[in-house]
């Protein structure tokens, strides 16, 4: 049997340093991801554990870049993307992961492996499978181009839902076209 190739556009997300709650929101979009699936191809995600993007029209992207993991991932994405879109706080501004900017790396790992209480005979992992962490957290508009930022902890469902079918639609939002009343930053 064979299988036409879809002609619906693409699109790809993928959580970098994040808590996976901009993605939660993504699906808070509830039963209209029934008419996303009928509007786009959904590819290279955590939903559906696709783990490389092919080319695709929109890239959503979630979390800061806190690892050399998380650096190389979202060059991929941006190469791939013809509109890529920082989703989210973290993702945005840094957020939650850019708390540790107010420290050096070493007191952060300290802090964490050696000197909580909870700690006996503790050790600062390191090894060769572990992505290197970035002496700072970097939004990601830092890190390459980015099209497009979705603000909010997480953003909106509908917020979410609004960006993309407007996209789709071939028009770019402008941001003050997003009642302010959909934005959460707690
Ligand atoms: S913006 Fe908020 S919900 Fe989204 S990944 Fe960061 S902490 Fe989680």
């Amino acid at each position: 049997m064979s299988v036409t190739p879809s002609s619906k556009p693409k699109i790809a997300t993928c959580w970098l340093g994040g808590c996976a709650g901009c993605h939660m929101s993504l699906l808070d979009i509830d039963e209209r991801i029934l008419d996303l699936v009928k509007l786009v191809d959904i590819t290279a995600s955590p939903i559906t554990d696709i783990k490389k993007p092919p080319e695709v029209k929109i890239a959503l992207i979630e979390g800061a870049v806190c690892n050399e993991e998380n650096v190389e991932t979202l060059h991929l994405y941006r190469e791939k993307a013809e509109f890529l879109i920082a989703l989210g706080d973290c993702a945005v501004f840094g957020n939650l992961p850019a708390m540790r900017n107010m420290f050096s790396l070493q007191e952060c790992l300290e802090e964490a492996f050696l000197n909580t209480d909870s700690t006996v005979n503790g050790k600062i992992p390191n090894g060769p499978d572990l992505p290197k962490l970035l002496p700072k957290v970097l939004p990601v508009p830092h890190v390459v181009k980015t099209d497009y930022c979705i603000p909010g902890c997480p953003p909106d469902a509908d917020v979410i839902w609004f960006v993309l079918t407007e996209l789709l639609a071939g028009r770019v939002p402008p941001p003050e076209q997003i009642p302010y009343t959909l934005f959460k930053f707690d």
